[in-house]
C-alpha cells in the first residue's frame, strides 16, 4: 500500500518512522521545502509544492498512491484544503493528524483572536515590547505597526516586510520553561504573540508568560474543510492506517492494475 504523508511537523516524522516498520506499507513523505535545513523524516522524501490541487491530483494518480495522510501543521490550511479536494476527486481515503490546540489554565491571560491582522492590532494595544513566535511567514502582518519593538523568533529569517523596530532571533524548539523565562526577562517582554499550534515542543513559552503575568495574544486555528477524518495523535493515525490497510488488503497486485 502506497501512502503519501504530508509532513513538516514532528508528528509527521514520528508517523513516517512508525509506519515504515509496518509490513506492506510504502511511505513517501512530502515537505514543502520552506525551511533551509529541515529535519528529514527518513525513508523516501520528496520536497516542494505539487502545483495546487490539480498538481497534487496528478502526482497522486501518477505515483499510484492508495492513501493520503495529512500530518502538516495545524496552520497549514492551504495544503490541507488541497489534499481534501484532491483526495475527494480521486476517491482516495484521507486522514488528517491534528494535534489538539492549547487550553488556558488558571493564571493565564490569553486574548484569543481570529487572525494575524487582529493579533497585530491587539498586541500593539497591550504593550511596547512584543515577542512574536508565529513563524517567519506571518511577520508581514506586523509590518505596519510603527510603535512597538518586536523580538521576532523564527527558524529561518523572515523574507516579508518587517516592523520598523525589531530584532530577529533564529532558534528552533523545543525550548525549556527556564530558557523561555530568561528570554522574556532579558528582553523585558510585555506581550507574547503566538498561534494556537498546540503540542509540547513550543508550550514552554506559555508557562513562562503565565509565571511572568504577561498577556498572550493567541491566534485561533483556521477552520478545517468539512467532512475531514481527523485523529489527534500519532498512535491514533498509525492505528487508523494499519486498520485501513488490513481491511482493504492493498498490495503489489493492485499496483499493476
Ligand atoms: P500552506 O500555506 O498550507 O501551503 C502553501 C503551499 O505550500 C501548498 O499549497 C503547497 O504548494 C505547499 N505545501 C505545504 N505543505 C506541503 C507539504 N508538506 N508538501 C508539499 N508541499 C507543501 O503551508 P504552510 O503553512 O506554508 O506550511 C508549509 C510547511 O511547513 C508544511 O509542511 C507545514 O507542515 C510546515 N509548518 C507550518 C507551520 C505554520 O505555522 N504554518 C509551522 C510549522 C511547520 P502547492 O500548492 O504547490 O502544492
Amino acid at each position: 500500500m502506497r501512502i503519501l504523508l504530508l509532513g513538516g511537523t514532528g508528528e509527521a516524522r514520528e508517523l513516517a518512522h512508525a509506519l515504515a516498520g509496518e509490513r506492506g506499507l510504502e511511505i513517501v513523505s512530502s515537505l514543502a521545502g520552506r525551511v533551509a535545513d529541515p529535519v528529514h523524516p527518513g525513508g523516501t522524501v520528496r520536497v516542494g509544492g505539487f502545483g495546487g490541487v490539480e498538481g497534487l491530483r496528478n502526482w497522486l494518480a501518477g505515483n499510484r498512491i492508495d492513501l493520503l495522510v495529512d500530518a502538516t501543521h495545524p496552520f497549514a490550511a492551504t495544503m490541507t484544503e488541497h489534499a481534501a479536494w484532491a483526495s475527494a476527486a480521486l476517491r482516495l481515503p484521507m486522514v488528517r493528524v491534528n494535534r489538539p490546540g492549547w487550553t488556558a489554565e488558571p493564571g493565564d491571560r490569553w486574548i484569543r483572536v481570529p487572525d494575524l491582522a487582529t493579533a497585530a492590532r491587539t498586541s500593539a494595544e497591550l504593550g511596547d515590547r512584543i515577542l512574536l513566535t508565529i513563524g517567519r511567514q506571518g511577520v508581514g502582518a506586523f509590518a505596519e505597526c510603527p510603535r512597538p519593538w518586536y523580538l521576532v523568533r523564527a527558524i529561518d529569517p523572515p523574507e516579508s516586510a518587517l516592523p520598523p523596530h525589531h530584532e530577529i532571533l533564529l532558534a528552533r524548539g523545543p525550548f525549556t520553561v527556564a530558557a523561555e523565562s530568561a528570554l522574556l526577562a532579558r528582553h523585558r517582554i510585555e506581550v507574547l504573540v503566538t498561534k494556537d499550534s498546540g503540542g509540547d515542543a513550543t508550550a514552554a513559552k506559555l508557562v513562562a508568560a503565565r509565571d511572568a503575568g504577561l498577556p498572550v495574544v493567541m491566534v485561533d486555528r483556521p477552520p478545517a474543510p468539512p467532512g475531514l477524518v481527523e485523529v489527534a495523535t500519532v498512535a491514533a493515525a498509525r492505528a487508523w492506517v494499519t486498520e485501513y490497510a488490513a481491511a482493504h488488503r492493498i498490495g503489489p497486485d493492485d499496483w499493476e492494475k
